[in-house]
């Protein structure tokens, strides 16, 4: 692996397949932004780029995971269930500091970059035993990645707003020190009723500052919050600014009821995210059949709904491994959600680029002339061999120049 210099130059990418185009084409980049994609451009680069016909896209977002958990397992057992997860991870916040923090969050984010994804939406616990502290050593990440790597942090009310003193008071705290948006997770609660109360006040927090809102929504099966919260959307006009994480109870629905939350999903013009990995190992406490932790991601997305797919967890008590490879977790993802066509390999890249970015609410994003020239050169022609054999991108590109080069390159022949 290089990592390039800071210098943006003229560059052109050659012999590239994208998702837009038929055959092959040209991308050129000039001063951070792409400039034009034809076939046989005939301008030159100062910096040129043979993706030898494999494919191109818009660089890698990571549209949902927990930095601040991230290597808890380094330190600490596995957790057997869903609920131990929680339990373990509560007790380990009390020996947090900022700087634990930070480190195992950049150890991630390093990671991130390698792999090719260059925006990071992570959800970070504020409650009363962490207070503020994973929120400002995420601040200070946001500021030491500034050009490199956009990171959006979610004040995220793990332990819950209604039956925790004060922590309406301090999510409001948190928007106040550099948190952009509001998170949720109303089955944190003790009852329905006051998990409907926790969506209440995390749209009220989101009004009053202005930001987006994205919220752990049935992350366990026999959860019923999503009806509740699509209809906050729908009523107060959030539409795209908003984000249901999980919806793992809709797969339990019987198709009728599925179908109608799905319209209302449709019709609010909202995001879902499903996290694959983490929820196939830790989303089911079924006895068998188990299920697959993940949502109905086909009607989701045949219905128009935005679906991406996000890591939710690295490491810690909810994941024993997780990676920021988005091509695995989307090779995964293609399996529990039985996405097995080459049409649906496409939409499997599509989510882990467009829709992630739409997600984030990411402005000038793709390889269309004027979008900023956040590029990966992969190592496969399809979206079925790169997802088969899930190789790094060969180049990533960060506004228009080339930040990291993997050299070594897997399972090409085969
Ligand atoms: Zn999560």
């Amino acid at each position: 692996m290089v990592v390039g210099d800071a210098t943006a130059v003229k560059l052109v990418i050659r012999h590239a397949r994208t998702l837009e185009h038929e055959g092959q084409v040209d991308i050129a980049a000039d001063d951070g932004i792409v400039s034009g994609v034809k076939a046989d451009m005939s301008e030159t680069g100062e910096y040129e780029i043979d993706a030898g016909g494999n494919l191109v896209l818009p660089t890698f977002v990571e549209p949902h995971v927990h930095l601040d958990k991230a290597f808890l397992a380094e330190s600490m057992p596995e957790a057997g269930s869903m609920a131990e997860a929680r339990r373990l991870v509560k007790d380990a916040k009390s020996n947090f500091t900022g700087e634990d923090v930070a480190a195992r969050a950049q150890r991630c984010l390093e990671s991130a970059l390698l792999n090719g994804v260059t925006a990071v939406r992570t959800h970070v616990d504020i409650d009363g035993v962490t207070g503020l502290k994973s929120l400002r050593a995420m601040s200070g990440l946001k500021a030491k990645y500034k050009g490199l790597l956009e990171l959006q942090v979610v004040a995220f009310p793990q332990e819950g707003i209604v039956k925790e003193n004060g922590a309406g008071e301090l999510l409001e705290k948190a928007m106040e020190n550099g948190a952009d948006l509001v998170g949720g997770l109303p089955e944190a609660e003790l009852t329905e009723e006051d998990g409907r109360a926790h969506v209440d006040r995390a749209f009220e927090i989101a009004s009053k500052y202005h930001t987006d809102i994205d919220v752990h929504c049935d992350v366990q099966p026999h959860t019923k919050f999503v009806e509740y919260y699509a209809s906050g959307v729908i009523r107060r006009g959030y539409g795209r600014r908003a984000t249901a994480d999980h919806l793992i109870a809709l797969a339990y629905y019987d198709d009728d009821h599925a179908s109608k939350i799905v319209g209302m999903l449709r019709s609010a013009g909202m995001n879902v995210v499903t996290n694959p990995c983490t929820m196939m190992v830790s989303g089911s406490s079924d006895r068998p059949p188990k299920g697959r932790g993940i949502t109905r991601v086909k009607e989701l997305l045949g219905a128009g709904v935005n679906v991406s797919f996000g890591l939710d967890n690295v490491m810690d008590p909810y994941n024993p491994f997780g990676d920021f490879e988005p091509l695995r977790n989307g090779w995964l993802l293609s399996y529990g959600g039985q996405l097995n066509r080459a049409e649906d390999q496409r939409t499997v890249l599509r989510m882990a680029t467009y829709n992630a970015a739409r997600v984030l609410g990411l402005d000038g994003y793709g390889l269309a002339p004027g979008c900023r020239a956040d590029i990966n050169v992969l190592d496969a022609p399809s979206p079925r061999e790169s997802l088969r054999r899930r190789t790094i991108p060969r180049y990533v590109i960060k506004a228009g120049r080339v930040l990291v080069e993997n050299s070594v390159t897997v399972k090409k022949n085969f």
